[in-house]
Order: C-alpha cells, then structure tokens, then sequence
C-alpha cells in the first residue's frame, strides 16, 4: 500500500519508491515494538501509512532535502525525519528526543535498517542547542508544542540561510500570528506556508516555512522552565 500511494496516479507523491522495502520494515518493527512500549497512539496499519509516513514523505514535495544536514526534534517514534531520509538518502540526519525509550526504539530501526550515518540522540532539544547551535541546514518538528515555544526550540538551530519547517494543522493561523514575535526576535521570518494532502485521505496538513534570516541571540535557547512560564 505504501508503495502505491507513493507513486502510484496522480493524487499520489510521485516519489522514488527504492525505499518501499525499508519503510515496510520500519512499519513492521514499529508495530512490533509498539504491543510492548508506548510509541504512538496510531497502531491501524492504513492509518500508519498515511498518517506517518505519508505525512512525512510529503514534506519531500515541500522543500528541497537534498544534500542537507536535517535535525527532527522531538522526532518521537521517527516522524517525520526517518521517513525522508529513508526516501532521501543524501541528507546526514539527526533524531532527537527527550525520551530515552523512543531513542533506543529508533537506533534499533537505524541498526537494522543498516542506516550508520543516523544519529540518534537523547536530549532536550533547548540543551543540544548549546553544543550545536546554528548547525542544520533544515530542522524539521511535528506535533511537539505550540509553535511559539517551539521556536525557541528550533530555530537555534538552524543555520543562517537555512530554515525550520513545521508541521501543523491547517487552524494554525492563531498560533502562527501568536509566535510570530518570537520568530523574529530568534531571527527567523516565516517565508510561506503550504497546504498538502495526504494521499490515500481526506486530510490535509500546512508546513510552515520559516527561513533563518539573522543568527539567533546567544541568550536563547533558555532553560525549558523559561521558555514555557514567560514565552517570547
Ligand atoms: N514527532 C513525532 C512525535 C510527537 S510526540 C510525531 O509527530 O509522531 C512529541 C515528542 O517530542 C515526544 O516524544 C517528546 O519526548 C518529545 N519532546 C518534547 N519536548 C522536547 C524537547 N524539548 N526536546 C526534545 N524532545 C522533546
């Protein structure tokens, strides 16, 4: 199935489909794993296509991957960053995650997948910005905090020139006009949003692009108990 609505007709992604064996073995380990420990709440094997690897593979028909150093924070069980680089080889990733269990799942994945270039860290995303601030060309977050908090996670992150894409739902627009002091002040600008949807449903998601202009202040990221008692 995965295959079919990777490429398959015209309301498909259009995508490569060398990565289909690898994505199948991912879905099967995910679905093993997730009986013995709680690494997401969608366990329908339609679903799982659908909603998380399709909704990660679209962001390939969003922004331009190739070549780039891609950090996916709050990555959780892989989504959406193992995905595209499953589907992208070229991109030297990083998955982060403040739940040890999900990276231990994840390396698991990566070993088996024979993916060595993967690196799989546990971490905060505010504390891995010390050591690794303005280092990813592209940071990519799905479903992990209402974008202006979020910011201060990402955007840190990102080189100059570079940008952080994050995946909301198509109601964002408040949240989206709530964070927008916070983009700019961690010197980002938000350079388009796009709708897509996802092949195989009726649901349709918005990417919010926004592109690193100016180098992040050194006082930001703060400490997590900052950022979310007095957000930006
Ligand atoms: N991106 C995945 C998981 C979403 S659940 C998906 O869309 O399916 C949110 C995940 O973010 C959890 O696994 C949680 O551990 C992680 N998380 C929350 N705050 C974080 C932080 N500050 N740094 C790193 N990971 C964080």
């Amino acid at each position: 199935m995965m295959e079919q609505l990777l490429c398959r007709g015209p309301e498909t992604l259009g995508l490569p489909t060398d990565g289909v064996p690898a994505l199948e073995r991912y879905a099967a380990l995910l679905d093993e794993t997730n009986k013995v420990m709680n690494l997401t709440a969608i366990t329908d094997p339609e679903e799982v296509a659908t909603l998380h690897f399709l909704d990660s593979a679209a962001l390939l028909t969003l922004a331009d991957f190739r070549n780039k150093t891609v950090a996916d924070v709050g990555t959780g069980a892989g989504f959406p960053g193992l995905p595209v680089r499953i589907l992208e080889p070229s991109i030297r990733l990083t998955l982060l995650d403040a739940l040890q269990k999900r990276i231990t799942f994840l390396q698991g994945v990566c070993d088996d997948l024979g993916l060595d270039d993967v690196a799989c860290v546990h971490g905060r995303a505010e504390e891995f910005a010390q050591a690794h601030r303005e280092s990813f060309d592209l940071v990519t977050s799905r479903a992990v905090a209402d974008l202006q908090l979020l910011s201060e996670l990402c955007l840190p992150l990102v080189k100059p020139g570079g940008a952080f894409l994050a995946m909301k739902s198509v109601e964002c627009g408040p949240e989206l006009e709530r964070a927008s002091h916070a983009i700019e002040l961690l010197g980002g600008r938000v350079e388009r949003t796009a709708d897509y949807q996802i092949p195989g449903t009726e649901v349709t998601h918005r990417l919010v692009i926004i592109k690193k202009v100016a180098q992040t202040p050194k006082k930001y990221p703060r400490a997590f108990a900052k950022i979310k008692k007095n957000p930006l």
